[in-house]
């Protein structure tokens, strides 16, 4: 029987779901092909891929990592920056002033205004090194913590199955992707070099708590997909444990009045 872990709609038109956005480099083994997800779904669910893309456009960019039919990188979604891979490597030029600035390639660069896409970019001279160093913000939004989620609920039925994905302890998830209810977050951070993508990894606890850990774009995260992220709290102490406050973290950052937050904070 076919039906989708998303709508749980039964009989739906089937669809070929990348479980990483093509655009991201999806390995071509990576798919849910078997009516997991439907056409309908798959497709109201792109937008989430089109976050990740955005989000992880400097480090596409970097790599060189060719998008749909063959695609060069390229960023146009940032407000102070342009990016385009040319024979030589990565072209990136950020507009720092307070004017427009009209490039004869590029066009209309704006300066920063304040907007979380602005890119950062300083020059540091220490002696006879210069280094340039380009900084722009990751895992802000609450979209962005949908699309990690919906990454991981498409390993988790990979790995268990879609009878699994279909049970009910997973509806908020579900409510979350699809529709944006609630509020849930991940642990997000840098992967080992060798590890670009990694494929997820389900960890499920006796109580039927599910977390779900996979590498995308070199960077690593661990996502809690019980109904009220209760394993939450205890993956942060135990990261804080490990890893101290630095190298890591809590995605979006939530508010310090926020229960994470001291748990957080409360580690040292
Ligand atoms: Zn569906």
């Amino acid at each position: 029987m076919n039906r989708c872990i998303w709508c749980l709609q039964t009989d739906q038109k089937p669809s070929r779901e990348h479980i990483v956005p093509e655009v991201l480099g999806c390995p071509s083994d990576w798919i849910l092909s078997n009516g997991e997800v439907c056409e309908l779904c798959n497709n109201r669910l792109g937008f989430l891929d089109r976050v990740l893309a955005d989000e992880f456009d400097l480090l596409r960019l970097h790599v060189g990592q060719v998008g749909k039919r063959g695609k060069p990188p390229k960023i146009t979604g940032r407000p102070n920056l342009r990016g385009e891979r040319r024979p030589y490597g990565p072209d990136i030029l950020v507009n720092m002033g307070r004017k427009i600035a009209n490039h004869p390639h590029y066009g209309v660069i704006r300066p920063p205004t304040g907007n979380p896409r602005d890119a950062q970019a300083d020059f540091l001279v220490d002696g006879s090194i210069a280094r340039i160093r380009i900084r722009v913000q990751v895992g802000a939004t609450m979209e962005f913590s949908r699309a990690i989620h919906k990454i991981a609920f498409a390993w988790l039925a990979r790995a268990q199955g879609p009878e699994v994905a279909w049970r009910k302890t997973f509806s908020p998830v579900r409510d979350f992707v699809l529709r944006g209810t609630g509020t849930r977050y991940v642990l997000g951070k840098p992967a080992r070099q060798s590890e670009y993508h990694r494929s997820g990894t389900v960890y499920s606890r006796g109580d039927g708590c599910s977390c779900v850990e996979f590498n995308i774009c070199g960077s690593s995260f661990m996502v809690d997909l019980s109904p009220e992220q209760q394993v939450l709290p205890d993956l942060v102490s135990e990261m804080s444990r490990t890893h101290g406050r630095d190298g890591w973290g809590i995605l979006p950052p939530p508010k310090p009045s926020h229960d994470l937050y001291k748990v957080f904070a409360s580690e040292e």
